[in-house]
């Protein structure tokens, strides 16, 4: 074999062979795989293609495993599935295809394994590996796509004009695998991205949003972003992002460029964390500048509250995207909110009662918003960096002190609205909220201690000044 496989590949494939052998067809592993193992990198997806019917294939391969592993097909196209321990097996017929300009679907035929390949999005992606015995285990690549491996380049087999005119998605992915794989993108292929950007707009939302989210979990997602952005793909999917870029100066004073700021956030965040929806914050984190921008004479550019602006744009964006609008958005909401609050803590006192208000704020998220604040220190300049790096070491070291002796996060009030609507005998209303937060403002800014005792005592004396009275 010209790839490198495990035991348990080669096994599957000997079978893969076996039952082509059998019903007289070619069969060809081709695609993803071919390239992964290439590049050694972890693949458990499988498509094999074949001259002939992919279904009647895996139903062949299907039957030479105990017990038998479920076949999943699809008659309208041709293919067929079947999963053998931790491995995806996607089986389809050698196809031909030819597009309609108003649309992302091809008209499909059978075709030659030369068909099959030429429909391949990228030349790194077109490579086959003969499963047949006259030439088990040969690499088939008419596009050098072996080289484009090697010189780490991403670039289409035809014209690619055609090719992304044909299916605009496949710009999302060059740019997508660019960032995975670390690869540049051709000339010519950059240059078909750029012509037919807007084409993007017939490509449905989730898929682009399924690349956005490849893009950001890959290890330097900057290069994609920014491929995106140079394109002029990301000013059509994503504006809100576009409007973060440039440097606007008067009176000589300038602010930095917040479109690359945010992407050197998105970068250090991706070196401590693989969690999407962190990167998320990370990318969102100041999307409320351009909309709070604002020059003040004498004193320069400000964005004041933006961190709030910033909040209330997550879940337009996120229903725009069509990501998830449950907890992962308003996770990514919260963060957002709360970006700058350790580290604006860190300009005036430390006070006690600014740490547990954080530490209330944040609840469990603290030391996730903690790792999105380290992020967020980007200056050129270094001695502002430190200065930055050992402020927030101190709110760090204050965060944990507090919390041992006050347990303020996931804190709960002691006193309950239940419980104060008991007492002094009152339907709901503002009076219970007032009355609540005011307990809560008293522990928080450690007027009272943070026991049901202070608690309840301190209730009588706010509920006195509202004049109610307990009526047991
Ligand atoms: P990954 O699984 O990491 O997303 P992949 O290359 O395996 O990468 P798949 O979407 O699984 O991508 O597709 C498998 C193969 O099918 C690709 O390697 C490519 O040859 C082909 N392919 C997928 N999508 C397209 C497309 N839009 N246009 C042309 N060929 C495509
Ligand atoms: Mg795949």
């Amino acid at each position: 074999m010209f790839i490198k496989c495990t035991e348990q590949e080669a096994y599957i494939f000997d079978q893969v062979a076996r039952a082509a052998r059998e019903l007289g067809v070619d069969a060809y592993i081709i695609g993803g795989f071919v390239r992964d193992k290439i590049i050694d990198r972890e693949s458990k997806d499988v498509d094999i293609v074949c001259l002939g019917d992919g279904i009647e294939l895996a139903n062949k391969v299907a039957g030479y495993f105990k017990p038998v592993p479920k076949v999943s097909f699809f008659k309208n196209f041709g293919t067929a599935h079947i999963k053998v321990d931790d491995m995806d097996i996607e089986f389809v017929g050698a196809r031909k295809e030819s597009y309609r300009s108003h649309s992302r679907k091809p008209e499909v035929e059978p075709g030659t394994l030369e068909d099959d390949q030429n429909r391949r999005d990228f030349t790194i992606n077109a490579l086959a590996v003969s499963l047949n015995k006259s030439n088990f285990g040969e690499l088939i690549d008419p596009f050098e796509g072996y080289r484009a491996i090697e010189e780490k380049i991403i670039r289409t087999p035809l014209d690619p004009d055609r090719t992304f005119s044909d299916d605009p998605l496949r710009m999302m992915r060059a740019i997508r695998f660019a960032s995975q794989l670390q690869f540049t993108i051709d000339e010519v292929t950059w240059k078909g991205i750029k012509k037919n950007k807007e084409r993007i707009k017939i490509v449905s939302q989730e898929r682009i949003t399924d690349e956005l989210n490849k893009i950001l979990l890959s290890a330097k997602p900057s290069a994609g972003l920014d491929f995106l952005f140079q394109s002029g793909i990301l000013a059509i999917i994503f504006p809100e992002m576009v409007a973060l870029a440039g440097a606007e100066y008067i009176d000589g004073m300038g602010h930095k460029d917040n479109f690359y700021h945010t992407l050197q956030v998105v970068d250090n965040i991706a070196v401590y964390t693989d969690d999407l929806w962190l990167r998320w914050a990370a990318l969102l984190h100041d999307i409320g500048k351009p909309p709070t921008k604002r020059f003040e004479e004498g004193h320069g550019w400000t964005f004041h509250g933006h961190e709030v602006v910033g909040g209330r744009m997550v879940p337009k964006i996120f229903s725009k995207l069509k990501l998830p609008l449950d907890n992962k958005m308003r996770f990514v909401r919260k963060l957002v909110e709360l970006h700058l609050r350790p580290i604006s803590l860190t300009k005036e006192n430390i006070t006690d009662s600014a740490i547990r208000r954080l530490l209330f704020d944040a609840g469990d998220d603290i030391d996730t918003l903690m790792l999105l604040c380290k992020a967020d220190i980007t200056s050129k300049n270094k001695q502002k960096v430190k200065r930055y790096l050992d402020n927030f070491e101190m709110v760090k070291y204050r965060l944990e002190e507090v919390e041992t002796s006050d347990k303020i996060r996931n804190w709960q009030p002691p006193v309950s609205g239940e419980m104060i609507m008991e007492v002094f005998g009152i339907p709901p209303c503002r009076h219970v909220g007032d009355i609540k937060n005011a307990i809560k403002d008293a522990i928080l800014d450690g007027e009272i201690e943070n026991s049901y005792e202070s608690a309840y005592a301190y209730m009588l004396r706010v509920a006195a000044t509202l004049n109610l009275h307990p009526v047991k």
